[in-house]
């Protein structure tokens, strides 16, 4: 089924070759809808049904005719696709219209200002990148602050107009000096010296354990999976991850990352010591429905949590809506079900329509610096292929008073319906469904003591997930993959277009890889 097959492979061939020894390893010719046709050894296509969906990227399948017929008139008219530097109607319709969107899912007026990017990670840097320059602009207005009253307090002190407070020498450990002269300049030089210590720490990102952001030099370092991460440690980003479900942690963590900024300050002739408190929390990284930690939707309560903490903390919040938004769960950011307002969304996967590499942050309207503009781009963003895409995209969510979130909604409960039919046919073997709308997992139990050794080997190395994507796809045509960071979860992000054959034709390849990890048919998986 390997089109090519005894061809030397110099594109990813570890990855090639490991595909080859659990069956995934075909060629796809073409995409319609929910489905990708393989080549088959007589050279026939063989329809597959895909459930894995672009991981998310495909919420109006393969090829939508709406969305291609507007890649070709696209093509056909000669739309410039890179025009850098000018004026960019499309993309600036694109972000209207998300405003739009966004105000009537938040019930809010406040504006959303753009920057494009090319993927999801991208976009993550971008967002992580605002609110650094955002942080270290606050922090360099307060020092300025703190530094001219220090100023002020010092001349007034050598102009005889003020007397330094005693209690000033004794909190900052500096001896009185005898005598006259500049008395205040060793107070001075250790304000001074306390502060840069301060001011000098990183800063620190919060994400979630079990999330995901991406896989670049940044966005890496907040992904909580220690093998995407940890060799690159060095790289960037200082992250904390946040235990789901425990607002205490959040608490602590302040506390820890909490410090003094200091400076002197004169009142009623008299010199005090001037504390302002700074912590180092630079963002809180979110996903309002975890993707690739196991399809896993964060409760309204933790939601609200986050959110206090946020306001309390003066630390933004990053809803990273790039696998949950774009109409998956009936919404277009499906963190407004949670109630929860970020400061950044980022969207990216199904914004490009299935065609298009297009990814987008936005920055809430109150945190917005306009500076940001001259020092982040890319060639290829806000380019003029993926803007009018990523609008015919909105269009059709919007049709027809919003039909296309409805449907998302009520295709995922069909479906959603049919995994709780699976797990309650085989509890043994089933451990949860879990998700809403079109964003659906299956966690198995563990297997780990499966009398089958190639299941127990599966789970030993960390491929169960994979060696059931196999069987799913060699087995009975259907296409699907663990989520990537917790691989006993099968994902299910199937298109808008999935009909109720489909679900059946799932239903029916479930009930075997259940009825075959169940152990008692004699049957095994398939394996090449
Ligand atoms: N964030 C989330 C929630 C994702 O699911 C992904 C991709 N799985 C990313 C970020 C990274 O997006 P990309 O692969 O486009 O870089």
């Amino acid at each position: 089924m390997n089109s090519e097959s005894g061809a030397t492979e110099l594109a990813e061939p570890n990855l090639r070759a490991w595909l080859t020894t659990i069956g995934l390893d075909v060629e796809y010719v073409r995409g319609a809808g929910n489905t990708l046709f393989m080549r088959g050894d007589d050279g026939a296509e063989i329809p597959v049904i895909d459930y894995a969906g672009g991981y998310g990227a495909l919420f109006f399948g393969h090829n939508h005719p709406v969305i291609t017929a507007r890649a070709r008139e696209l093509l056909d008219t000669g739309a410039p696709v890179l025009a850098q530097f000018s004026a960019h109607p499309q993309a600036s319709r694109l972000v209207l219209e998300l405003n739009r969107i966004i105000h009537r899912e938040l019930g809010d007026t406040e504006p959303y200002y753009a920057t494009f990017a090319n993927s999801g990670a991208e976009a993550i840097e971008a967002a992580v990148k605002h609110a650094e320059l955002d942080r270290v602009s606050r922090l360099s207005a307060v020092t300025g602050e703190l530094e001219a009253a220090t100023a002020r307090a010092r001349s007034a002190v050598l102009a005889g107009e003020a007397a330094v407070d005693p209690g000033v020498w004794q909190r900052l450990g500096v001896p009185r000096p005898a005598g006259d002269g500049d008395a205040v300049a060793d107070l001075v030089a250790e304000i001074a010296r306390r502060n840069a210590a301060q001011t000098a720490r990183p800063p620190v990102f919060l994400a979630l354990e079990g999330g995901f952001h991406g896989k670049l030099g940044t966005s890496v370092q907040l992904t909580h999976n220690e093998g995407y991460r940890a060799p690159f440690q060095a790289l960037a980003a200082g992250a904390r991850f946040v235990p789901r479900e425990r607002p205490e942690v959040l608490k602590d963590i302040l506390a820890e990352e909490s410090g003094t900024l200091l400076g002197l300050a004169v009142t009623g002739g008299g010199v005090r010591l001037v504390e302002r408190d700074h912590h180092t929390l630079c963002a809180f990284l979110v996903e309002p429905i975890q993707g690739e930690g196991g399809i896993r939707p964060l409760s309204e309560e933790f939601a609200r949590q986050i959110q206090e903490f946020s306001a309390a903390a003066g630390c933004p919040i990053v809803v990273d809506e790039i696998q949950s938004g774009m109409g998956r769960v009936g919404r277009l950011l499906a963190s407004s079900h949670l109630g929860l307002r970020a400061d950044y969304y980022v969207l990216a996967k199904s914004l490009g329509g299935g065609l298009a590499k297009a990814a987008v942050m936005l920055v809430r309207g109150s945190r917005y610096r306009q500076e940001f503009e001259l020092v982040h781009s890319s060639t290829f963003a806000k380019d003029g292929f993926s803007c009018p895409i990523a609008l015919t995209v909105l269009e059709l969510l919007e049709a027809d008073g919003g039909r296309a979130y409805t449907l998302a909604l009520e295709r995922g409960a069909a479906l959603a319906g049919m995994l709780e039919s699976v797990r309650a046919a085989f509890p043994d073997v089933v451990k949860e469904i879990r998700g809403r709308g079109l964003m659906l997992g299956l966690e198995f139990h563990d297997q780990s003591g499966s009398a089958d050794p190639l299941v127990r080997d599966a789970v030993a190395s960390g491929t169960f997930g994979y060696l059931i994507a196999g069987h799913l796809l060699q087995a009975h045509r259907i296409r699907t993959f663990p989520t990537a960071s917790a691989v006993s979860t099968l994902r299910f992000e199937p298109s808008v277009l999935l009909t109720d054959a489909e679900i059946d034709r799932l239903e029916e390849a479930l009930t075997d890889v259940c009825a075959i990890l169940r152990g008692r048919t004699g049957k095994r998986l398939a394996i090449p």
